[in-house]
């Protein structure tokens, strides 16, 4: 098992088969759990079974050599295998399945009574319907602030609740750099109120009616954080975008939304592609050190075959831009390939885009209706339908995960 010794939520998993790996997923829960393990795997002739186990989310498949990359890292090739339970296969195991531990889960309800059962759409609603304080017409940003910097957390696999002094460490800078410049920094403020949102949990602290100072917090050793029920529902992909792109657009769209996304831990959220657009040139970003090893591979058939599909014409203008010798054109992913959106390098995940729209597609200014109406973010006016060639199959759920980083979920 020294295998899996240091391996943690959030952390990334590579699968791997026949000298490739075949996929990469994030974990989202570990536990230990005999019965499901026999259930899945069965006994050794020992009767040992592999009762560690790992619940992943964001699955992506993709083929790439794998000698190269072990290689590189010193790993002896080939590897050994694990094995996986299918999304179907998976509902037969489910309810053997307590990421808590039996132990606990018989002693202790789960956390937040009233939220049991929440979805996507309970999660959007409640975002979209915060209580802020309102001065002069504009409202105070603390919340939402604060909802971005727990969403960062739960993103890079950091622990649920937080106690008072890391959270004022980290939150009360955000609020003085992010917050309205006539309101004072008052992460206490967030800390507590937040849970009007029901989403939110506060724990360690007797429950009153005025907000806590900071040192009675500090005293009792108060810690807060998303609801158990939030953070499950943003630890799925298309959840979390559509919050970070609704909170954006909700509450905070005078903000420059680059900077404020970068410190919390969730750059990539300010931009469909996530990183550098589509490998092309540096568009005014400023460069940054994380994302020099992780510019994903794309293929380069797939992007003339689009290319060559519609003739080098935009999908939303028409435009056809004339070179000396030939025409150029941009293929745009519409779920970024790389971090931390993961779409995958298909056909149906892409578009053929001037550079203008392509920019403007990237970040977040049009965004696709379901019926192709091509929208102007800011305004939702129709500004064009989206081309369509017959051969061309547009995949709704890449279209929808952009919509949602436009706050359009
Ligand atoms: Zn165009």
């Amino acid at each position: 098992m020294t295998a899996l010794a240091g391996r943690k939520v959030g952390d990334e998993v590579l699968f791997y088969a026949e000298k490739k790996f075949v996929a990469r997923a994030r974990i989202i829960g570990l536990f230990d759990n005999r019965a499901l393990a026999e259930a899945v795997w069965g006994t050794d002739e020992n009767q040992k079974t592999w009762q560690h186990i790992m619940a992943l989310d964001d699955v992506t498949e993709f083929a790439v050599p794998a000698e190269p990359v072990l290689r590189g890292l010193g790993v002896p090739v080939p590897l050994r295998s694990l094995t996986l339970v299918g999304a179907e296969e998976r509902l037969r195991f489910l309810d053997m399945v307590d990421p808590a531990g039996p132990a606990r889960a018989k002693v202790n309800p789960p956390s937040s009574g009233s939220g049991a059962g929440l979805g996507r759409h309970d999660l959007l609603r409640a975002l979209a319907s915060l209580k802020t304080h309102t001065r002069e017409q504009r409202s105070s940003r603390h919340k939402p602030i604060t909802l971005l910097w727990a969403i960062g957390r739960l993103a890079a696999g950091r622990e649920r609740m937080v106690e008072w002094p890391r959270f004022r460490q980290e939150v009360a800078p955000l609020l003085r750099d992010f917050g309205l410049a006539d309101s004072r920094v008052t992460p206490e403020y967030p800390f507590w109120h937040l849970r009007s949102s029901g989403l939110w949990d506060v724990a360690g602290i007797e429950d009153r009616k005025e907000t806590p100072t900071p040192s009675r917090l500090a005293e009792e050793g108060a810690s807060a954080g998303f609801s158990q029920d939030a953070a499950k529902v943003l630890r799925r992909s298309l959840a979390r975008a559509e919050a970070i792109g609704l909170i954006c657009s909700t509450y905070l769209s005078e903000l420059d939304r680059e900077a404020l996304l970068e410190r919390v831990g969730l750059a990539g959220y300010a931009s469909a592609s996530g990183g550098l657009p589509d490998g092309e040139v540096d568009r005014g970003r400023v460069p940054r050190r994380t994302r020099t090893s992780s510019q994903p591979v794309r293929d380069s058939q797939l992007v003339e075959r689009i290319k060559v599909m519609y003739g080098h014409a935009c999908q939303v203008c028409g435009a056809r831009i004339e070179t000396q010798h030939s025409h150029y054109s941009e293929a745009a992913h519409i779920r970024g390939l790389g971090g931390p959106h993961y779409g995958p390098d298909r056909l149906s995940n892409l578009l053929c885009l001037c550079p203008n729209h392509h920019v403007e597609f990237d970040r977040l200014a049009i965004y696709i209706d379901e019926d192709w109406a091509v929208r102007r973010n800011s305004t939702g006016k129709i500004e064009y339908k989206l081309e369509r060639h017959v051969d061309h199959v547009i995949e709704q759920e890449y279209l929808e995960y952009h919509r949602g980083l436009c706050g359009r979920g």
